[in-house]
């Protein structure tokens, strides 16, 4: 339930409030704003039904939050929420680009990737060191190697670097060489992971599942912001369909959608939502035409020995021809790259 106070109502009638919510064991949210104090309830609606806050002097007005998830909700927060990976922004006017190899293989080759993703412009490394692998015979990433070789490079480079963290059992160890933490799709609804990874007071990466639905996604994002953390960037990375053609189909509906629905940024992964290099350019551009807030792009130094997802992974002068043909779909949507 969103509470909005009366212009006249003090910080002691608001806190009066809260206060009173708290003590019916719901959970009492305080958004001041520049013209109204607006509070917020989360819990079970009956329990809201009898506090009777209609007939508070100091209560405009009462709104249920209709969307099943609150806190990301645009109805709760209207304006769109900034994230801040190290020093990159993501949701506000710049379009951004995170770019890297699929996993960490040694460290001249993230360094290398890395020095040629950031001369064409990316503002962000990724790569994992903890692979979720179909088949276990799959190379599974280098683990707390690869982490500090990501670590390294990132600070060599001055570029922050988003890593996933699949398993709680190494949260302490990613929260510690990561600047964001990414939950992959075969983990979107890992709900003790969504629980801890909330706790962990990062930047969190969340990939939308292979079969999840975009209400699915954004309640996820829910344990995330109910946790405690609303630095939450949302991605579309492809869903499973009847086609086969493509490893996926990127579902750039949900980009517009989802941008109405929460007030969270959204990007967007051509890499895997297409599982197929000369497909990445063309739909990277669809993102930034259709209001992503940037891409999550996969971009190997030699593509044709990486480890891992090589078919999609772009070269690096792939990468600059996508930058320099991003730069005018940016433009052309009031963006800056
Ligand atoms: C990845 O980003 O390399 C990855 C494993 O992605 P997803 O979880 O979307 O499959
Ligand atoms: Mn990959």
């Amino acid at each position: 339930m969103i509470i909005v106070l009366k212009p006249q109502a003090s910080r002691a009638d608001a806190e009066n409030i809260l206060a009173r919510i708290a003590e019916a064991g719901l959970e009492p949210l305080h958004m001041p704003g520049s013209e109204r104090v607006v509070l917020g309830a989360l819990g079970d609606e009956r329990v809201l039904a009898g506090l009777n806050l209609e007939s508070d002097p100091m209560v405009e007005s009462l709104k249920p939050i209709l969307a099943p998830y609150k806190l990301v909700s645009r109805e709760m927060h209207a304006h769109d929420t900034i994230v801040r990976i190290g020093n990159m922004a993501i949701g506000g006017s710049a379009f951004q680009v995170i770019a890297g190899p699929c996993a960490v293989e040694t460290r001249d080759q993230l360094r290398n990737t890395a020095l040629a993703v950031k001369a064409h412009g990316a503002s962000a490394i990724r790569a994992g060191a903890y692979k979720p692998r179909t088949s276990p015979y799959g190379f599974a990433g280098h683990g707390p190697a690869g982490l500090r070789i990501l670590r390294e490079v990132g600070d060599e480079l001055g570029m922050p670097v988003v890593t996933e963290v699949m398993d709680t059992a190494d949260l302490d160890l990613v929260v510690e060489h990561a600047d964001a933490l990414q939950i992959g799709a075969r983990n979107m609804q890992n709900f003790s992971l969504l629980r801890a990874v909330g706790k962990a007071g990062k930047p969190v990466v969340l990939k939308r599942g292979m079969s999840a639905k975009i209400e699915e996604l954004l309640l996820a994002a829910e344990y995330l912001l109910a946790a405690g953390n609303d630095q939450v960037v949302l991605v579309e990375r492809g869903i499973r369909t009847f086609e086969t053609a493509m490893r996926n189909t990127l579902d750039l509906n949900a980009i517009p959608y989802i941008k109405q629905k929460t007030h969270l940024p959204v990007v967007v992964d051509p890499s895997h939502g297409t599982g197929i290099r000369d497909l990445v350019i063309p739909m990277a551009l669809a993102a930034a035409a259709c209001g992503a807030d940037g891409i999550l792009v996969e971009v190997h130094e030699n593509p044709a020995v990486a480890l891992s997802d090589g078919a999609q992974s772009l070269y690096p002068d792939q990468f600059k021809a996508l930058m320099d043909a991003l730069a005018p779909v940016v433009h052309a949507v009031g963006r800056t790259l």
